[in-house]
């Protein structure tokens, strides 16, 4: 009996592996619609060439990214598809691709775990938080994937960024294996450098990602970006200048703009207007413009001063106060002259 349901399972085996094979040899031929369909133009929706499909461990992709069809990088991860199987039809994926779509996957948000290795494979696979990608400290060149680009993995929580919420539904997740930070006694946070050879493998996943769905510059982001109030990570230490210099990742200030904003700054009275209203309401219009999701009080209020903070971590690095000076604010008007709301 064992036997017999061992030669079973085997020849079961054996035919699935050929019909693989045989699958993976049979050439994909796009048929004519035997309904012409109705178009507003002289060309007919025949003339236009059809998006191919390829497939890969059965799962089957388009090669064109079909909201560009004049863009075919035949990066074979372009627009996976996934599809209806319905019981006696069959679904046809060329005949009329729409142009009107985009990618769901929008935004790319960096995290730190804030645990060592073990530990961050452990809650990021066990428990109710995920991201997409882990990127590992342990010296080696693996990078895992702990969820599929195309569903929402729980990386960001409540977050907003411009007129976007809730960035789970719109991002891909990135968590990097690094320790944090610790508290000092007044309170001061000491945060962990990145390993170079980590920081590495973050750059050469993100421009990978940002590639394939054309993410802008301007949705890439930290978590503490996305929700100010709550997270720091990744913190001061990530490396954010260096990924913008050496692999034109997200984005940066130009010196000269920022320097004509700082003396602009600095040959007024800066510190005299400080708690002014009327300053403080700039200020936070400033940051709301840039991306920020902040309450227009015309306070340095809490939410305000980590909102200052949590830009201070991405853009000036060297002193994270969370204090509005000259120098942050300049730099502050110089990315939204960069980078302005569309
Ligand atoms: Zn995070």
């Amino acid at each position: 009996m064992r036997n017999t349901l061992y030669i079973i399972g085997l020849s079961s085996l054996i035919f699935s592996c050929t019909s693989q094979q045989n699958a993976k040899k049979k050439q994909y031929i796009p048929r004519t619609p035997s309904v012409q369909p109705k178009t507003a133009g002289q060309t007919s929706a025949n003339d236009k060439p059809k998006p191919k499909i390829t497939s890969d461990h059965g799962v089957e992709f388009f090669t064109t990214n079909i909201a560009d069809i004049t863009k075919n990088d035949n990066t074979a991860s372009y627009g996976s598809i996934v599809s209806a199987k319905p019981a006696g039809y069959k679904v046809v994926k060329t005949y009329f691709p729409a142009i009107a779509q985009n990618f769901r996957q929008r935004y790319l948000i960096l995290h730190y775990t804030a645990l060592p290795d073990d530990k961050s494979i452990t809650v990021l696979s066990q428990q109710a938080v995920s991201a997409h990608y882990l990127v590992n400290n342990t010296g080696d060149n693996e990078i895992y994937q702990l969820v599929d680009e195309n569903k929402r993995s729980y990386h960001a929580g409540v977050s907003a960024w411009r007129a976007d919420k809730n960035l789970n539904d719109t991002s891909i997740g990135i968590e990097i294996v690094n320790s944090g930070f610790t508290t000092g006694a007044a309170g001061k946070r000491t945060f962990m450098p990145f390993d170079e050879a980590q920081v590495k493998k973050v750059a050469a996943l993100v421009k990978d990602i940002v590639a394939r769905y054309n993410i802008p510059a301007t949705n890439i982001l930290a978590h503490s970006d996305i929700a100010p109030t709550r997270k720091q990570d990744p913190g001061p230490l990530f490396p954010w200048k260096k990924l913008y210099d050496e692999y034109q990742i997200g984005m940066w200030y130009d010196d000269a703009v920022k320097q004509s904003f700082y003396d602009l700054a600095t040959s007024t009275d800066f510190q005299s207007k400080y708690n002014d209203p009327t300053f403080i309401f700039n200020v936070q219009t400033q940051l709301q413009k840039f991306g920020y999701a902040l309450d227009l009080s015309g306070k340095w209020d809490d939410a305000t001063k980590k909102t200052i903070e949590a830009f201070q971590y991405h853009f000036r690095p060297q002193n994270y106060d969370g204090i509005m000076d000259a120098e942050t604010f300049s730099i502050l008007q110089a990315l939204n002259v960069k980078y302005p709301t569309k």
